[in-house]
């Protein structure tokens, strides 16, 4: 039986380096999150916490030979002392606002939709970086949060136009250093 939505890795890039990306978004599945913050219901501030959340929050979905793969993180949840409400932590670190996917991930669409229609922006992320978005999503993305306000700056690589500042997320430690790290050891990565 064919699931026509289910992908599986295709890379025009070198295996490898969508491996690489695999890797450090891995980095981040089980982490805990979810910072205090005052009750949605009350406004108070007096909390105490209530667990994890028993699904966890999806950072993003990576295409490979096995189909997809996601990476979640776990939602710290609070109870408002006062009104006895249970709620989710602050995301705000890790997620803009209504989004299903992490905040570079969403970045990444918003800076290749640029240059490309959503259908293609969907095919490069499977294609180039081994990540899931559909296209319809894509659209909404650059509906509610396009244009892209991050640096344009990419790298050329075997005609693929890779996002510096989502490589600079991946790799990197912090501005221009990382870009350094990006492109200088591409001889490792690709
Ligand atoms: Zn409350």
């Amino acid at each position: 039986m064919q699931h026509p939505s289910e992908k599986h890795a295709d890379p025009t890039l070198s295996p490898g380096f969508v491996h690489a990306v695999h890797d450090q978004l891995l980095r981040y599945d089980g982490m805990r999150a979810g910072s205090e913050r005052p009750c949605p219901g009350c406004a108070a501030t007096t909390l105490r916490k209530n667990g994890y959340q028993a699904a966890g929050k999806t950072f993003a979905r990576l295409v490979t030979d096995d189909g997809f793969e996601t990476v979640t993180l776990e939602v710290q949840l609070y109870e408002c002392k006062q009104c006895g409400r249970s709620f989710q932590g602050d995301l705000s670190e890790f997620f803009y606002a209504d989004c299903a996917y992490a905040r570079p991930i969403v970045d990444l669409c918003l800076f290749h939709v640029v240059d490309h229609s959503c259908q293609s922006v969907e095919r490069i992320l499977g294609q180039w970086y081994g990540l899931q978005v559909d296209r319809d999503t894509i659209e909404r993305y650059d509906q509610r949060h396009g244009p892209l306000s991050t640096p344009r700056e990419h790298v050329s690589v075997d005609g693929s136009e890779l996002s510096v500042p989502f490589l600079a997320f991946l790799f990197g430690e912090s501005g221009a250093e990382s870009h350094q790290f990006a492109v200088s050891r591409h001889t490792a990565l690709w």
